[in-house]
């Protein structure tokens, strides 16, 4: 009946069992039940031999066997304990054997995604030892320094520095490894294996020695920024320099100016001056050549700029035809004479522009440093006044800056508001100098020419004033009033004249007039106004009109002679005279300029030049007249050589209107004949200065 249950328990169980784990019914019966079978039928066996042993023996001695059987049942519960835990245990190490396998797995595939990414990364990545060996280069590093990767690994870290950079690349790491910075970021250059410079962004951080058993490595990433250094670095550069000179700029000029002042604060013994260099009249250059020989003369300008300085001194184009120069350190202030007189030297020699020789000169004020000059302004602002003031002294010159030349900027500050204060209530009046014929001896008309009576400073000459007009741009206006006045008291004036000459009145037009679109207009409509006949006018301009205003001067001239007015070419001799330009224009008379006219003696000495224009003049078949004719010597020379007037203070120096009328009438009682004794002692009575 134990049998039968027992088989009968077990077949239900391991059917259960077989099902589950997918074996064979018998398998699972077997593996599970097949001990407990035996053990059960060796105890049932045993059983029923101590029924029939306590039959035959007794009930003690079958007693006695019970501690037996309930050991070997001890035993078999032990053997049970042991299969089931080796069961387990054999299923616990299946599972961790299937963990561990796809971890290596995954740590494979990664270990392959970490190499690749290393090797195909678009940065340079590299892993240094903290002695500076490399240790392992990735593609991109060989491609941004140009070595190899066995190159990489023979040489060291370092010696892709730059010397000077070395210092601060090892501060840094120093601070890494003792922990102070946890990474580094830093933009500096390498030495690329052809010597060129790489520029490189590069980050650096510690691999490794966490445990302490290991000295850690470094792992740098290195990215090349070469391109945008370059177009940083050249922006840089555009900004601070002048494009067409490469000079650099006012704004790189002033920054140091301004460390050189801050310097020279500290140290008493640094020095700071500056020269301030500013082209004489390079605006002609620029009209009558054209800008592209400006420019290159410019660029011949700066070069001989830098020839003249010595290694430390900076030279800068402020812009135009203006130049700096900043000398600082210890010198002598003689030595920054030295550099201007230098620079004089220079531009005393022709540049030659494309097969054209250009001669050119500067003017130039130096300024020393002193305490009173707190700023770079402070100091440009002197520099640039004594710049003025070597060229009102003549130009090509230079002049240093004092004091005194501080006032003078602040007289001509007063007389500039004074002279736009004068012309508003038009208060200029007109003297008038005679201008005679040498043929006939006969007075053949005036010279208009402008004077200011200012309430403090007196009379004042126009060699003051012109200039002033025109820099502040009254220039039109000065010349429409005088030109006015010179009409409505012309028509005065000719009423006391010889009836036997013909009068004319001659007034001067500035260059900068011609600027003016409106001009001719401007000059019709004064004629109409006043009804001065356009025939008895000359208008007197200097030679700088045709390289100021070329084609269209050219153009107003021929208007005005279409007018009827006529055209003196004055100062002749002291301008740019270009004589084919003569042969275009409509010129009726040349006015030789004092400076030929004054060296003339009795003996006939200094004739040459007047000699050769007298000659120029005849071939064109334009008319000659003498300026500042002061002796009867000059006046007699000029009349042997057949020249056709003659001005100057001989005959008479300019008159105020009133003189001239008295002037005039004196002299039709003279029949307007000169030289005489007599008659020159009127005028120069009659001539108030
Ligand atoms: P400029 O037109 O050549 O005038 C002649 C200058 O020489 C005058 O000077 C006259 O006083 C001076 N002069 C004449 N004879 C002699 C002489 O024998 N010896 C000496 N040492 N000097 C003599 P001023 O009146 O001072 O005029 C100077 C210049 O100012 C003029 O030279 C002219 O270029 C300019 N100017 C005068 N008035 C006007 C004007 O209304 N408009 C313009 N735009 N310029 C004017
Ligand atoms: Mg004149
Ligand atoms: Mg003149």
């Amino acid at each position: 009946m134990a049998l039968v249950q027992f088989i009968a328990n077990t077949t239900f169980a391991s059917i259960y069992g077989a099902l589950k784990s997918e074996k064979p019914l018998w398998e699972t019966w077997k593996t599970q039940y097949a001990w407990t079978f035996i053990t059960y039928f060796v105890g049932a066996v045993s059983a029923g031999c101590l029924l029939k042993a306590s039959d035959t023996l007794g009930f003690g001695v079958v007693a006695a066997t019970f501690p037996i059987i309930f050991f070997i049942y001890l035993t078999y519960r032990m053997y049970m304990k042991n299969v089931e835990m080796a069961t387990t245990q054999a299923e616990q190490a299946e599972s961790y054997a299937k963990i561990l396998e796809n971890q290596s797995a995954a740590l494979r595939e990664s270990e392959e995604r970490f190499r690749s990414a290393f090797n195909y990364a678009p940065i340079g990545i590299a892993l240094v030892s903290i002695d500076g060996n490399w240790l392992k280069v990735n593609r991109a590093l060989c491609d941004i320094l140009g070595y190899t990767e066995d190159e990489f690994l023979a040489a060291d870290f370092q010696s892709m520095l730059f010397t000077e950079d070395l210092g601060n690349t090892l501060v840094k790491i120093h601070e890494l490894l003792s922990g102070k910075i946890p990474t580094c970021q830093l933009e500096q250059r390498y030495i690329h294996k052809s010597g060129a410079t790489v520029w490189a962004a590069w980050s650096v951080s510690t691999a490794g020695g966490e445990s302490g058993h290991h000295r850690p490595n470094l792992i740098f990433q290195i990215q090349d920024i070469t391109d945008k250094k370059l177009a940083e670095q050249q922006l840089k550069y555009e900004a601070s320099h002048d494009a067409l000179t490469k000079l650099p700029n006012r704004a790189f000029f002033m920054t140091r100016l301004e460390q050189a002042i801050v310097n020279s604060q500290f140290n008493q013994c640094h020095k700071v001056s500056i020269l301030f260099i500013d082209l004489d009249r390079f605006k002609i250059v620029n009209d009558s050549l054209g800008h592209v020989f400006g420019d290159r003369l410019l660029v011949g300008i700066a070069e001989r700029l830098r020839d003249c300085l010595r290694p430390d001194d900076l030279v800068a184009r402020l812009g135009g035809d203006e130049f700096t120069i900043l000398v600082e350190g210890r010198y002598e202030a003689a030595e920054v004479v030295r550099i201007a007189e230098r620079l004089q030297e220079k531009f005393a020699e022709p540049f030659n522009l494309s097969g054209h020789e250009i001669y050119s000169s500067a003017s130039i004020g130096i300024l020393h440093r002193s305490e009173k000059h707190l700023s770079p302004e402070d100091m440009m602002r002197d520099a640039d006044t004594a710049m003025y003031q070597a060229k009102r002294a003549g130009k090509a010159c230079h002049e240093v800056f004092s004091e005194e030349m501080h006032e003078d900027v602040k007289t001509t500050l007063q007389l500039e508001t004074d002279l736009r204060k004068a012309i508003e209530r038009e208060e200029l009046s007109v003297f008038y100098q005679p201008i005679y014929s040498l043929k006939s001896n006969k007075i053949q008309g005036f010279e208009a020419l402008a004077r200011w009576h200012h309430k403090t400073l007196g009379l004042i000459t126009p060699d003051r004033f012109i200039s002033l007009a025109e820099e502040i741009g009254l220039i039109d206006a000065l010349g429409e009033q005088i030109l006015r006045k010179a009409c409505q008291q012309g028509q005065i004036l000719k009423k006391n004249f010889p009836a036997d000459s013909p009068f004319t009145m001659s007034v001067n037009l500035s260059c900068k007039q011609f600027a003016k679109m409106d001009l001719i207009e401007t000059i019709h409509r004064i004629l109409k106004d006043t009804g001065f006949s356009p025939h008895e006018l000359k208008l007197e301009i200097t030679e700088s009109v045709f390289f100021e205003h070329r084609e269209k001067a050219v153009g107003m001239l021929h208007r005005l002679r279409d007018l009827g007015i006529e055209i003196n070419i004055d100062d002749f001799g002291t301008g740019y005279s270009n004589l084919s330009y003569l042969m275009q224009l409509p010129i009726s008379t040349l006015k030789i300029d004092r400076s030929f006219i004054s060296p003339i003696d009795a003996e006939g000495h200094n004739l040459e030049i007047v000699q050769t224009i007298l000659t120029l003049a005849d071939s064109l078949g334009i008319k000659v007249i003498a300026e500042g004719v002061e002796t009867e010597a000059q006046m007699e020379q000029l009349k042997k050589l057949k020249c056709e007037g003659a001005q100057g203070y001989f005959y008479s120096k300019p008159m105020s209107f009133d003189d001239t009328n008295e002037y005039l009438n004196g002299n039709e009682k003279k029949s307007a004949v000169v030289p005489s004794s007599e008659f020159k002692d009127v005028s120069v009575l009659a001539t108030i200065q």
